[in-house]
């Protein structure tokens, strides 16, 4: 089943049903699906959910609704697209949730050495990947250069206090792009949702990001399938058993065009303002939060496959990397990643 925007080149995680053991007793399970953040999500519930399927259905629209309204830049309208039009310096108060996703971000950020930084916005939408439309000509040195001024983590701020919140930037045009955390971000608020209902049986996905606690209806841990990094959605690169905790795949061969015979990734590295051109093809990664795996998963795409690896090692993080060479592909993971691989 394909819940992601096929558009958009992110490795889904599929759901795989248990196929290694005989099948448990089957328990009843509640399963939707719709649209968000410009791409699909799925949601499953096993065992009861107030006022059942129609209820479970609405209150989760009305959530993701919400959370787009505040964090989309492809919405004009909402509160983010705000802060980045308000070309001054001047505080710009915003809801807790805002908050609390920036602040994430920049942590991520931070911890990667400002390799995944949601102020590159200007050169992700310079190079045709944001909602401006796709550049008929690569951009020039002088554009990136322009538009790399106006990018750095450092120079956005949250200030909380215990009934009010505000972004500020020292720079009045700079740009935030939340879209790498987004979908992570959506996924842990509708498993919080979840969990304020009593539910402790369910999985969650956004896209490539993913959520999931307890079993699934065959009374069995969840299992989810990277997918390999070819044009058929169906094809398992591995298959994984997230034990409860969160997981999300980035990948640059989906969300790509190509001029004058060179292919573009919507992947940027700030340092050269530029797309990646190493051979990284997805990267997948297993935390706690979906949003700090959303995050990681992208900084180890713009880092590439050795800086990423020794960045997995030196963290303790849960990495597993597909990689293009000369006849194909080949897999590398963490040993942090290895206990929750299904063999
Ligand atoms: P990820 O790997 O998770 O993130 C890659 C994205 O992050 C890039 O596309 C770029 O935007 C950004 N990025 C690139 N390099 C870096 C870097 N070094 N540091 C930080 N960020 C970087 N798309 C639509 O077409 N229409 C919509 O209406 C729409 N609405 C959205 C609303 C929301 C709230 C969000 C979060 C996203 C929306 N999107 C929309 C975008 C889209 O669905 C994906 O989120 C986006 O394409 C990236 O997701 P991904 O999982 O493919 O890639």
């Amino acid at each position: 089943m394909s819940w992601s925007k096929q558009s958009v080149g992110l490795l889904m995680l599929a759901m795989v049903a248990g196929c290694d053991k005989p099948p448990a007793a089957e328990h009843p399970m509640l399963e939707i699906h719709g649209r968000t953040m410009g791409t699909f999500y799925g949601v499953k519930v096993v065992g009861d959910f107030p006022g059942g399927q129609q209820a479970l259905q609405t209150q989760v629209d009305s959530l993701l609704k919400h959370y787009n309204d505040e964090i989309s830049t492809y919405d004009p309208n909402s509160s983010l697209s705000k802060f980045n039009q308000q070309q001054t310096t001047a505080p710009f108060p915003v809801s807790q949730d805002m908050a609390d996703i920036v602040i994430s971000a920049v942590r991520v950020g931070q911890r990667t050495q400002g390799v995944l930084d949601v102020t590159v916005g200007p050169l992700v939408n310079l190079w045709g990947f944001g909602p401006d439309r796709r550049p008929v000509k690569i951009p020039t040195d002088a554009q990136i250069t322009a538009a790399r001024q106006r990018v750095g983590i450092q120079r956005l701020h949250v200030d909380v206090s215990a009934d009010h919140a505000e972004l500020r930037k020292d720079i009045p045009n700079m740009y935030v792009d939340l879209s790498t955390v987004g979908e992570g971000f959506g996924a842990d608020k509708i498993a919080d949702f979840l969990e304020s209902r009593g539910v402790h049986n369910y999985l969650v996905e956004i896209a490539g990001a993913s959520r999931s606690r307890g079993v699934n209806a065959k009374g069995e841990p969840w299992k989810l399938a990277i997918q390999k990094p070819t044009d058929e959605l169906d094809e398992v690169q591995a298959i994984v058993k997230p034990d409860g905790r969160a997981i999300s795949t980035s990948g640059s061969y989906r969300n790509y065009y190509e001029l004058n015979g060179q292919r573009y990734s919507h992947i940027i590295d700030p340092a050269t303002g530029k797309p990646i051109t190493h051979r990284l093809v997805s990267a997948t990664v297993i935390t706690p939060t979906a949003l700090e795996a959303d995050g990681l998963d992208t900084a180890l795409m713009v880092m590439g496959p050795e800086k990423a690896m020794a960045f997995a090692k030196q963290q303790h993080l849960a990495v597993y990397l597909v990689i293009k060479t000369d006849k194909g592909f080949k897999a590398e993971y963490s040993e942090t990643f290895k206990p929750y691989l299904v063999q």
